[in-house]
């Protein structure tokens, strides 16, 4: 919520950046009128991101009667940033311009239950290090990029998520026992003096939410759900463009709600929990093959699937009921506009899950919320959890860098 006139100037460079975002190529008339910013605020905001490089002027069309109208875009070149998801299993790192299209990737496999804290510093800083590496770092040939020409393209700054924890104001806790040591206390800090760039950590759950929320299919959502499956089960919530964070940042555990009472044991330490059900342990414990390596084991699921293997067919059935009776209890409670898979489970599996898991939802939720929701799964072709860090990244570097911050006062967002 924004509440000092700091957040609200912050919050209107995101709207008006988001806005950018979603129409590729717009003009500042447009965005006041699609947004709940007035034409002066747009105004003042786009000239403090032109100033920084962010946006740029990329062409003038007529208008009737009055000054030609600048079409406005945002200026890929101006930099790049680092989103990093570490999950269960692996550490993965994408880079991406400013237009936040990906530009390099770097994935390495770690067992986070296993590692403690210098070994995830060390594994998320190679990882970073490399995928940078990579990227072409090209300066801006955009026209008024840079218009002094003081505008670098380095890194502006990186994100990195970690599952099962929180962020609060003494830094990174965990939700539950088990998730290992290595992610707590002040992992931001040290990553940020290993890597000498800007960092923010947050929970992937939260990612997934802003991505689809910038960039995927929450954009014109008033009420956005996502869910994300993988070893553990999640959902973010975004209630008119903004996440739920709740009172202690850990709203949209939905994995660890109770599903079965007194059902199969969960890591949290509770019993029936969906991720008890739907979860990559889980699925694999069902098929009887718990792998060692997960997504071998659900690479080796989803070719049986394929290969009409009835035993495999039948699993996938019985998980896309367990998800989809999860997926009524989101819509019951938020009736939401639109719920958004992803994960990379979902990316193994949903193409028969997510069937199944509609029409059990179909049946167990309320008639009129479900019919008002789409469920479908998620179109971002970037890891949906780096790309969501790579904008907090983004949002960062508007907060505290780059942007002046003495030109305008912009009034409150209004909704
Ligand atoms: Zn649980």
């Amino acid at each position: 919520v924004a509440t000092t006139t700091s957040d609200i100037r912050t919050a209107s460079r995101f709207e008006v950046l988001r806005g950018v975002y979603a129409a590729g190529s717009t003009t500042r008339q447009a965005l006041a009128a699609a947004g709940p910013l007035s034409f002066a605020t747009v105004s003042n905001v786009v000239a403090e991101l032109l100033d920084a490089g962010v946006l740029v002027e990329t062409a003038y069309e007529a208008s009737a009667g009055g000054r030609p109208r600048a079409r406005l875009g945002v200026n890929a070149g101006r930099g790049r940033l680092a989103g990093v998801a570490v999950s269960e299993t692996h550490v993965r790192v994408e880079v991406f311009d400013l237009a936040l299209q990906q530009v390099s990737s770097d994935q390495r496999p770690l067992r986070l239950a296993e590692v403690g804290a210098e070994e995830l510093v060390a594994a998320i800083t190679a990882g970073v290090t490399t995928a940078i590496a990579g990227s072409p770092a090209e300066r801006s040939e955009a026209p008024g990029a840079g218009r002094d020409g003081a505008h670098e393209s380095g890194v502006l700054g990186a994100g990195v998520s970690l599952p099962g924890y929180v962020w609060s104001r003494s830094g990174a806790v965990p939700l539950f026992d088990g998730m290992g040591a290595a992610g707590g206390g002040a992992l931001g800090g040290r990553l940020a003096r290993e890597l000498g760039l800007p960092m923010v950590t947050d929970n992937p759950l939260k990612a997934a939410a802003l991505a689809e929320l910038w960039f995927g299919a929450g954009l014109g959502a008033r009420t956005l759900v996502t869910v994300t499956l993988g070893t553990g089960a999640g959902a973010g919530v975004a209630l008119r463009g903004a996440l739920l964070r709740g009172a202690t940042d850990s709203a949209g555990e939905w994995g660890h709600t109770t599903l079965v009472l007194d059902g199969e044991h969960c890591r949290c330490g509770a019993r029936g929990c969906v991720e008890a059900y739907v979860g990559a342990p889980a699925i694999l414990r069902r098929w009887g093959r718990p792998a060692a390596d997960e997504l071998t084991g659900m690479a080796e699921l989803a070719a049986a699937v394929r290969a009409a293997d009835p035993v495999a067919q039948s699993i996938v059935q019985e998980i896309g009921r367990y998800l989809g009776a999860g997926l009524a209890n989101l819509v019951n409670i938020f009736n939401p506009d639109i719920v958004v898979l992803g994960g990379w489970v979902m990316d193994q599996l949903g193409e028969w899950l997510l069937p199944a898991a509609r029409a059990t939802a179909a049946a167990r939720a309320l008639a009129r919320p479900f019919a008002a929701t789409t469920i479908q799964r998620s179109l971002i072709s970037a890891h949906r959890t780096c790309l969501g860090m790579a904008a907090f990244a983004l949002e960062n570097f508007l907060r505290d860098a780059g942007v002046p911050s003495s030109r305008s006062t912009p009034i409150p967002v209004r909704h």
